[in-house]
């Protein structure tokens, strides 16, 4: 049977690359394939109803980035306001974005992928989506699979399962899940969580609410500063143009970054009280740091929230928020029973509680009618994988800026179509060497380097890693901005078919 976008002889809608979600990632590789492949056709599907990906389905109180915008904003893109920006101002910016590059055309929405199934008989993916507001199923084919869904599973935050939760008579309200009209004025609301969405959700809340309670298991490392960077503003008083002001800025924050990068990974301990001291500064020497805000891991295993103009403890020191320390024994009727005995009464409970990670889209895979599990796949770079012909994915960073990772994966996707249609390859798949093949896999993710609770529970859903770098997604953006310019297209891990001359892997 055809469906509505088959012509009468069965034949899909066809385009050379086909990429997956319109979130930052996604709009990054459209516009490098507009600028440097200009003859190359192509489509973004977009579950959604609008572009943005994490910042089009979070709708909670208070909801912003804890990147800086000039390095969360493209390269190509001055970003002109203050670095700490709201969801609507970077959906804003991408909006602006969209359209001065004239993108929309190339964007379809409301139309979730379910199954990629590439052919090597055809040298083609054959992609299946259904279409939003009929539900009918759409297929389209393409040459090259650019994957640019996230890692997480949209509008189903991770929500552990208490006992007692039926009971509970107050509302229970997600971040990626929030109800629209839900009135917190006035009410008592327990946030349970202490991440950065926590750490937005909580100082949003309190402004109106009567009192806003973080629950967390354990406490969390933040920093605090004012949401201004004072090179950009010296710059713009000395009317540096903005494209300047841009890329200096950048420049500048990526380098204090690396800084303290190296810094949490050769004196963890200092950069810990330094941490530390700031908490102290706000929230005075009596308040119990100890318990409250000293983490038991150390700085930057875990994504570290910035809270600007210290927010979050601004409204502690000034009783409108607490923290407890505790965990949860059950959901009660009116609230949360813990395990010290102790009771909170809520009137609506947040679960801040992170999301639930997913592969591709939770898309099903197949290679040539054979089901594929990524688990069984090595990476190239955390971008590409073994036995997997023409395919991206976009990972980005976890202690840089997401999208750094996506415009450099962007160039690098680009320089390899521009290279294949070059020397005629019609398709491309990275292989293990003869000297990687006794090499050690691991899970995707070092737990000594990285080691969140969401990656924890998807490390045996997730491609796995060499013990080299060529085979690992480093999250090394200084390293890598050097590193994937200069990769070498005919490199013996790259195995292409030409159908002019046979299979050859480099020539
Ligand atoms: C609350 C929150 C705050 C964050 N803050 C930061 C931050 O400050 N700095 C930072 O660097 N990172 C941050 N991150 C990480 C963040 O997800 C990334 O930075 C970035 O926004 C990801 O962009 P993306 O385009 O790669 O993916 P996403 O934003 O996840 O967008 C993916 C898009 O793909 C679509 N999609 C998925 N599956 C399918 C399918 N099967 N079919 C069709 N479409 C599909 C989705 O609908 C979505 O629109 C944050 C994450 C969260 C959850």
């Amino acid at each position: 049977m055809t469906t509505p976008n088959e012509t009468a002889r069965g034949e899909a809608e066809h385009f050379d690359v086909l990429i997956v979600g319109a979130g930052i990632s996604g709009v990054a590789g459209a516009y490098y394939l507009r600028g440097q492949c200009p003859d190359t056709s192509f489509v973004i599907l977009e579950a959604e109803d609008s572009f943005g990906g994490t910042w089009w389905t979070h709708r909670s109180p208070g909801i912003r980035s804890d990147s800086d915008l000039h390095t969360f904003g493209y390269g190509f893109k001055p970003w002109v306001g203050p670095p700490i920006a709201t969801a609507e101002e970077i959906l804003s910016y991408m909006g602006e974005v969209i359209e001065e590059n004239d993108l929309a055309q190339y964007i379809r929405y409301r139309h979730r992928i379910a199954t990629a199934a590439w052919s090597h008989a055809d040298g083609l993916w054959r992609i299946e989506a259904t279409r939003g507001e009929t539900g009918e199923s759409v297929v389209f084919t393409c040459n090259f699979l650019w994957m640019c869904q996230g890692y997480y599973r949209h509008n189903e935050g991770y929500t552990p399962d208490r006992p007692g939760m039926a009971d509970y008579q107050g509302t229970i309200a997600h971040p990626e899940n929030w109800p629209a009209d839900l009135d917190y004025a006035g009410k008592n609301v327990v946030v349970i969580g202490s991440g950065a969405t926590a750490a937005t959700v909580v100082p949003a809340m309190a402004e109106t609410a009567a009192h806003v309670t973080m629950l967390q298991r354990s406490p969390t490392f933040f920093r605090c500063g004012r949401n201004a960077i004072e090179i950009a503003e010296t710059l713009r008083e000395l009317q540096v143009d903005e494209a300047w002001v841009h890329e200096i800025t950048r420049r500048k924050i990526m380098h204090d970054q690396a800084t303290f990068t190296d810094q949490c990974f050769a004196d963890p301990e200092e950069v810990k009280h330094q941490l530390l001291a700031q908490v102290r500064d706000l929230l005075g020497p009596d308040y119990d740091i100890d318990t409250h805000f000293t983490p038991y891991y150390l700085p930057w295993r875990q994504r570290i929230a910035f809270v600007p103009d210290g927010d979050l403890f601004k409204g502690i020191a000034a009783g409108k928020a607490s923290v407890v320390t505790d965990h949860i024994e059950r959901f009660t009727e009116r609230g949360i029973r813990l395990q010290s005995g102790a009771e909170l009464e809520a009137d609506i409970v947040v679960t801040a509680t992170g999301f639930n990670m997913n592969v591709m889209g939770d898309i099903a895979f197949t290679i040539d009618g054979k089901p594929l599990d990524f688990h069984d796949t090595v990476t190239y770079r955390g971008m590409m994988f073994t036995g997997v012909p023409n395919l991206a994915w976009v990972f980005g960073y976890f202690r840089a800026s997401w999208t750094l990772r996506s415009e450099l994966i962007a160039a690098f996707v680009c320089r390899l179509l521009n290279h294949m249609k070059a020397t005629g390859a019609t398709s491309v798949e990275p292989a293990l060497r003869d000297e990687d093949k006794d090499m050690a896999l691991f899970d995707w993710m070092e737990e000594d380097s990285f080691n969140p609770n969401y990656l924890k529970r998807a490390l045996s859903i997730l491609p796995r890693r060499g013990d080299k770098r060529e085979w690992q997604h480093t999250q090394d953006y200084w390293r890598e901005k050097d590193e994937f310019p200069a990769i070498d297209l005919e490199d013996e891990v790259f195995h292409y078919r030409r159908p002019a001359r046979t299979d050859v892997a480099a020539e």
